[in-house]
């Protein structure tokens, strides 16, 4: 006798599914969620296939206990994406597909706006004396929070409200729960355009033109200068799309997110619009996926993850920025977003576009090979011009807290003209250490390879590998001196130093430690752009889409950590990080100038840039990758393994290296490196081995890894070490 039965991907890390009996008055879908029992536990899982046998015998199979869904979280393009994805980055289908979901839904909520709840003071609650509320302060901070409008249920856990405390005061009859009615907004009629474009220049039209003549897939490579009208080409191809009722999807880096940007697509368009980044609680991401799926929104603006959002009519793929590291998921399912916006526009046979003033050197040889269309842009629009550069060669001269006596006397100049001045520090190898000035010892933490970072502000040596601190040490361990000295230069000692060289300016620091706080880069550019402050110190994050017309003068202060790192990416985001700020700098009335200091001037690379410009530093980089079989010429798969017996994780990649050769595909063309100990060789008390797998094409590469992982698996000390693959990584640390 048969017995229908589902196949399920559970959010696990195995790379299995789970079959369960479907009982006669289910009826699960393909792409729906189900509850089933695991073991002990009770998890969500979706449906990949229904059919009538499994590999277990029936009689062990457990019934599904509930079905969730009676229809597809995902359209067949996405659905198919998101396998893809799990086997090209060798993830667990479970656990992908649990990534792709908001957490509601992983928690097994509905998958509808009926599901979010949202509480709001009744006018009793309104009329409470927040003054007569001392002894319960968190039923106060209820009622504060409440006294602007609705909030959602967990907008009001993430600001530290209890599930208990929110009883309570319901029970009082202070507060009252609101269902969020399902919306059915039709936004179509209401399309319009809401300003006045501006006439588009050849280059602009020409671009627009091409894209819009091939309809179905292409992916178009936009190459742009800042300030060239990219965003204004991506408004122009939008238009049709909206026009005729389809969706948009914009992809922006992590930072680029800014009210600046998502605001020039409100102006343009009359048409609801939603934004998807790290920041959003539970129930604003579930509405942002729902606006997707139920056509409630018409343009989706959103970082890396915003990738998975589901749409009804799907019209255009936008990815700004593209060559930004920030693409690229550093954990989990290590996904490239620009490449799965590439492959989800192919699935879902629309066209796609890649904006960069400064093209990955991937995308640059893809345009090369004719798999992208080139589109250039090589006018700044407006009226805006380039910057002029320099080279500052420092050589034998004395560095003041990393500035050397030319850098600072042209600041000296710009300050006094009234402009501002942005210094830019990379941020590795660039934090200060704590040195005995007697024997030259440095203060090393324990559990890793690497040296302590002085924090002198809050009294600290903190690890920035592994977060142990520790209280600053007056004497040196190795021979008792009680001279120590800060070495090195981090943004904090160069603050300092500012603040004694300049003391009549006002400095300010950007980076992801001085902008946790949610609102404060909004708050810091604003303050920037009134001249409240006129030095600006900061890294990557200041240089991206933010345009400062008084900066006049950019110092970029090491480059020579970028020209001589092991990463073979660096030079390449040197590059990038230089256009950027060049393009950005000054304005037509008071052009900007950028100064690099650096001990190479006469590098290769460096004068290709300067001298040349992207295009030419490109081709020339693009050469070195060639003949060092690096991407885009080979494509890699990254080892790391970590144990706290390093014999073991070294014994481990050199089995996992046996079983790459061992692979029937594998041949001449492949290599394995290592393994070798990473560059970070050791962390929290664990070491940290590397083994890297190079291959010419991307089909041998999945067909290798499909193979090895399963062996990989069933060695014995898969199960003792710590390990994972990383298909084409980013990082190499
Ligand atoms: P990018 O995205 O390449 O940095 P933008 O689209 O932001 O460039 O354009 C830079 C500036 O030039 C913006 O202020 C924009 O409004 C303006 N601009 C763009 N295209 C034109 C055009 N064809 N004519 C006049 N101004 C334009
Ligand atoms: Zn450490
Ligand atoms: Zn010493």
């Amino acid at each position: 006798m048969t017995h229908p039965i589902a196949r399920v991907a559970l959010p696990i890390p195995l790379d299995k599914n789970f079959d369960y009996l479907i009982k006669s008055n289910m009826t699960p879908v393909i792409g729906g969620r189900v509850l089933v029992p695991f073991g002990r536990q009770r998890l969500v899982g979706i449906v990949v296939a229904i059919g009538n046998d499994s590999d277990f015998p029936i009689q062990q199979l457990k019934p599904i206990q509930q079905v969730l869904d009676n229809q597809p979280l995902w359209q067949p393009p996405l659905f198919g994406l998101l396998k893809w994805a799990s086997s090209y980055y060798q993830y667990p289908l479970g656990d992908a597909l649990a990534n792709a979901m908001p957490a509601l839904l992983r928690k097994g909520r509905e998958a509808s706006t009926a599901t979010l709840k949202y509480w709001q003071l009744t006018d009793t609650g309104r009329e409470q004396p927040l003054n007569g509320l001392k002894r319960a302060p968190k039923q106060a901070q209820i009622l504060n929070l409440l006294r602007h409008g609705p909030l959602s249920h967990d907008a009001l856990l993430a600001d530290d409200v209890s599930s208990a405390t929110l009883k309570t005061v319901m029970q009082k009859g202070w507060i009252v729960e609101q269902q969020q009615q399902p919306k059915q907004l039709q936004w179509q009629p209401q399309f319009a355009i809401t300003e006045q474009k501006p006439r588009l220049n050849e280059e602009q039209a020409l671009a627009i033109a091409t894209v819009n003549s091939n309809p179905g897939f292409g992916c178009y490579l936009l190459d742009g200068v800042t300030g060239s009208g990219k965003t204004e080409v991506y408004l122009n191809l939008l238009e049709p799309i909206l026009a005729a009722g389809k969706q948009a999807l914009i992809l922006v880096p992590e930072i680029g997110l800014t009210p600046q940007t998502i605001n020039r697509f409100k102006r343009r368009f009359n048409v609801p619009l939603e934004t998807v980044h790290s920041g959003l609680n539970d129930s604003e991401r579930m509405t942002a996926w729902l606006a997707g799926r139920d056509n409630q929104a018409g343009i989706i603006i959103g970082t890396r993850s915003a990738l998975f959002t589901p749409f009804a009519d799907l019209g255009i793929i936008i990815v700004d920025e593209e060559h930004d590291a920030s693409y690229k998921q550093q954990d989990s399912l290590r996904y490239h977003a620009r490449d799965l916006a590439v492959m989800r526009a192919n699935k879902e046979n629309i066209p796609i576009v890649l904006g960069s003033a400064t093209p990955a050197l991937e995308t640059l040889h893809n345009a090369q090979t004719g798999k992208y269309h080139y589109l250039t842009l090589s006018k700044r629009a407006g009226n805006a011009s380039a910057a002029r550069h320099g080279v500052i060669d420092v050589k034998g001269l004395y560095l003041n807290a990393g500035l050397s006596a030319p850098l600072i006397a042209e600041m000296r100049k710009h300050l006094n003209a009234g402009n501002q001045v942005m210094l830019f520090l990379n941020r590795r190898g660039f934090s200060p250490a704590m040195m005995c000035h007697e024997c030259g010892w440095i203060a090393e933490c324990t559990r890793c390879d690497a040296y302590y970072t002085l924090h002198q502000q809050s009294g600290e040596l903190r690890c920035h590998h592994c977060a142990t601190q520790r209280p600053i040490m007056h004497q040196c361990q190795q021979c008792g001196s009680t001279q120590l000295l800060p070495v090195g230069v981090g943004t904090e000692q160069l603050e300092a130093q500012l603040a004694e060289l300049f003391p009549e300016f006002k400095t300010v620091r950007i980076d992801r430690d001085s902008t946790r706080r949610k609102g404060s880069l909004e708050n810091y550019l604003e303050a920037i752009k009134n001249n409240e402050y006129q030095i600006l110190i900061g890294t990557q994050m200041l240089a991206k889409g933010h345009h400062f017309p008084n900066v006049t003068l950019v110092a970029l202060i090491d480059v020579d950590s970028a020209l001589f790192s092991n990463d073979f990416r660096a030079s390449e985001r040197l590059a990038q990080l230089f256009i950027q700020v060049a393009g950005r700098a000054g304005r037509a009335s008071k052009p900007g100038s950028v100064l690099l200091q650096t001990h190479h001037p006469e590098h290769q690379l460096l004068q290709s840039l300067l001298h040349k410009g992207y295009g030419v530093f490109s081709q020339a980089a693009l050469t070195e990758r060639r003949q060092a079989l690096l991407p885009p010429f080979t494509h890699l798969v990254l080892l790391r393994a970590e144990a706290n017996d390093s014999d073991q994780v070294c014994q481990f990649l050199q089995q996992v290296r046996a079983i790459f050769e061992a692979s029937p595909v594998y041949d001449q063309d492949c290599c394995v490196l290592g393994p070798n100990p990473a560059p970070l060789a050791r962390r929290a008390g664990r070491f940290r081995w590397q083994l890297i797998l190079q291959i010419p094409n991307r089909n041998k590469l999945q067909q290798i890894l499909t193979i090895a992982k399963p062996a990989i698996q069933l060695l014995p000390l898969a199960k003792k070490i710590r390990w994972s693959i990383d298909v084409e990584p980013q990082d190499l640390t």
